[in-house]
């Protein structure tokens, strides 16, 4: 495609996009809540959108099917960040990615060095590094969602998860006891497509800039 294809999850990253996008003189046609379509136009005949899974979105971009799109933190982490450029924090969709227990539970004890905890968690990357710099032998459980569930079951010990307000982890009488890093979402770039077509893509990249919210 000529013009330039954007990729973005439905739900808090595509809200928290719609600003951006503004500021860039780009409006979608349809909202993605509403309708089934994938691909959704804009007010510019030049831009369109992907709807993607948010994990999968490091993926569309690294191989160009899209030239740019946004991404958590957490989802690059995991996704390793290959063939993408990454020029910008968009300072969206913010979280903590922590460790969680059931409350009662002696991580203190669980975690002294040379000590094994056994985590369930979507991010074994991030859960994996996180562990070994503590010098603690992890035990991980690859899930794919609901992962406040597996320590109330005795799936895992404890887990590797994104907290916002801590309202789930509460609802499930779990605690955060370990911050591993703030996330938020970045803006990623296709590194070809940012050389063929930098003269439509900079602009976008500037105008993104100019709008972000410390
Ligand atoms: P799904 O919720 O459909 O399983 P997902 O978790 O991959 O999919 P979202 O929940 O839309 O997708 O999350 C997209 C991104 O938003 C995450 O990768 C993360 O960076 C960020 N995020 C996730 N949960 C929160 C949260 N509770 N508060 C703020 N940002 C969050
Ligand atoms: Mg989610």
């Amino acid at each position: 495609m000529s013009g330039i294809t954007i990729a973005l999850s439905k739900g808090r990253i595509f809200e928290e996009t719609l600003p951006l996008l503004a500021a860039a003189g780009i409006t979608p046609t349809d909202d993605p809540e509403k309708s089934r379509k994938l691909i959704i136009g804009t007010n510019r005949p030049d831009v369109r959108l992907v709807i993607v899974r948010a994990t999968d979105t490091p993926t569309y971009v690294q191989y160009g099917a899209a030239d740019m799109g946004i991404a958590g933190k957490d989802v690059l982490i995991e996704h390793g960040g290959v063939g993408l450029y990454q020029p910008l924090d968009l300072n969206i969709a913010r979280c903590r990615l922590c460790v969680a227990v059931p409350e009662g539970f002696d991580y203190a004890a669980a975690t002294q060095p040379g000590g094994r905890i056994r985590i369930a968690t979507k991010y074994v990357g991030a859960a994996r590094q996180h562990f070994a710099a503590k010098g603690v032998h992890v035990d991980l459980i690859k899930l794919y969602g609901s992962m406040e569930l597996a320590p109330l079951v005795g799936l895992s010990d404890a887990i590797v998860d994104l907290v916002s307000t801590g309202g789930t982890l509460r609802a499930n009488k779990l605690e955060a006891v370990e911050d591993i890093m703030e996330i938020s979402s970045r803006l990623v770039v296709n590194q070809a497509a940012l050389k063929v077509k930098r003269e439509l893509l900079q602009p976008v990249i500037e105008a993104f800039a100019g709008a972000v919210t410390p």
